[in-house]
């Protein structure tokens, strides 16, 4: 069987390739099975040296895999070089963590108890298509730094830079067996990982849906899982804010990645007394949003990723939507949708309630601090958020209040390599990034010595 990569900006045909089933995850997982005796015994000081050569390697051909995750998940080269920067420097960062696996001695009558933090064994890595390499280091460097062999099953979109890793991970010295690609459907490759007895943990990041089915299926086996959800995140913009800046920033939070980003701010809360002023703003950032050829150095926002996905956000605008601003988009082959702003919409609106994964936005305003939270958090996601205002205490009272993972004020950053990053809620569990995200790949083991 053959799997056809297209690039979403033209429709035509990117790659061929064989596609990976069943027996092709069963194959993979032996040979992570077989190297993980020898990768764990690796010593930490040598795993600590190959991670940071597998980072050079990554680095030397930055622009090479920047262009190809460009084409293949449609995104704008300044943002892919960026987010290979990010893939670069995970790997460093988690090249030191070998080195600081540190246990606890702990004194107990009659001897000493000692713990430590060994590697799960073989783990298996299910990707989305939104941020393919980017979000596969995350959970790719941890792994291989706590001294697990790793089976990566990239989305059937985007699997051109794993594939890749998978080459250069070897080329780095990293040993045979350990780094293991299968670019295969979630519904047969994906499943079997999930299901196979000698897959010690998953972890994923994707659709709620798809997690929900994971966490049931790793739980026949009691596997270790970690799950990286959608979200539907608020973006909270109070009338003391610098409302300029925050509707300077506020297309990029939601629009960026053309809106196909689990932290995309895609609910736009506005206080009522700024809603005018704050919209009047927010139209002219809309407007001035660059849409079109990814591979063009000035665009800020590419097509979505099929035409099944474009399907999928044209259903939150039906004919009748109230549509407050609409910014451009290319006509002609390419998965194009243009950023859009719904304005009024009614709470129980799906626009309102659901991840649409696209470039499109609700603006709801509120009445005061009370009203902002109980909006923010009438949601079953609880992934990322914004704060706007110049009132600090307010700021840190309504940080507390809301119900999610990552918060930023007076911005709409979410992510970052050394700070922890994940959801409550139906976002998920577990954190990746920041120098916790080793714990969620190891077990703590207690041993106990008489003396
Ligand atoms: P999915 O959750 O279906 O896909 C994510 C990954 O899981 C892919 O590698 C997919 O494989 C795999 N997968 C699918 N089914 C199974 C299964 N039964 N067992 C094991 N693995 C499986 O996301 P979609 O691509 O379908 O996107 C749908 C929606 O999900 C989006 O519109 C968005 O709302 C949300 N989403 C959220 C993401 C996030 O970052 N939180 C990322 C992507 C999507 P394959 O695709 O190859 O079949």
């Amino acid at each position: 069987m053959t799997l056809t990569v297209l690039e979403p900006a033209t429709e035509r045909v990117l790659a061929e390739l064989p596609r990976a089933g069943v027996e092709d995850a069963d194959a993979a997982v032996a040979r992570a099975k077989a190297a993980f005796g020898a990768w764990r015994a690796v010593s930490p000081p040598d795993r600590a040296r190959l991670l940071h050569r597998l980072a050079d390697s990554l680095q030397l051909r930055h622009e090479e895999l920047a262009v190809l995750e460009a084409r293949n998940a449609g995104k704008p080269i300044a943002d892919a070089r960026g987010e290979l920067g990010m893939v670069v420097d995970t790997f460093r960062y988690y090249a030191a963590a070998p080195e600081r696996a540190l246990g606890d001695t702990i004194p107990v009558p009659g001897g000493i108890a000692m713990t430590f933090r060994e590697p799960i064994g073989v783990v298996a890595l299910i990707t989305p298509w939104n941020f393919p390499l980017t979000i596969a280091s995350w959970k790719l460097a941890p792994a291989l730094a706590a001294g697990n062999t790793v089976v990566l099953k990239p989305a059937e979109l985007t699997p051109l830079t794993a594939l890749e890793f998978e080459r250069i991970a070897l080329e780095a010295g990293i040993p045979e067996g350990v780094v293991n690609v299968v670019a295969g459907p979630g519904s047969t490759a994906g499943a079997r990982l999930v299901e196979h007895p000698d897959v010690a943990k998953v972890a994923f990041t994707g659709s709620t849906e798809v997690g929900r089915r994971i966490a049931a299926g790793a739980a026949q086996t009691i596997k270790r899982v970690t799950l990286e959800l959608g979200g539907k995140s608020a973006n909270v913009v109070f009338a003391d804010a610098d409302l300029q800046a925050a509707a300077a920033a506020a297309p990029s939070a939601v629009f960026g990645n053309a809106g196909q980003d689990c932290c995309a701010r895609s609910r736009i809360l506005v206080e009522r007394s700024a809603l005018d002023a704050f919209m009047e703003a927010l139209e002219e950032s809309v407007e001035a949003l660059r849409v079109g050829d990814p591979l063009d150095e000035a665009t800020q926002m590419g097509p979505l990723i099929s035409a099944g996905q474009r399907e999928t956000v044209a259903s939150f605008v039906p004919p009748d939507a109230p549509v407050a601003i609409r910014g451009s988009a290319p006509d002609g082959p390419g998965y194009w949708f243009p950023p859009t702003v719904l304005c009024p919409v009614e709470p129980d609106d799906r626009a309102v309630r659901e991840e649409i994964f696209g470039p499109v936005a609700v603006v709801v305003p509120f009445r005061d601090e009370a009203e902002a939270v109980a909006l923010a958090n009438d949601t079953i996601y609880g992934l990322s958020g914004s704060i706007w205002t110049r009132d600090g205490a307010k700021a840190l009272r309504v940080a507390r209040a809301v119900e999610t993972g990552v918060l930023s004020i007076n911005s709409n950053s979410s992510v970052r390599v050394a700070t922890p990053f994940g959801g409550f809620k139906q976002s998920g569990y577990g954190r990746e990034l920041g120098p916790h995200a080793v714990d969620h790949y190891t077990e703590v083991k207690t041993v106990y010595y008489a003396t």
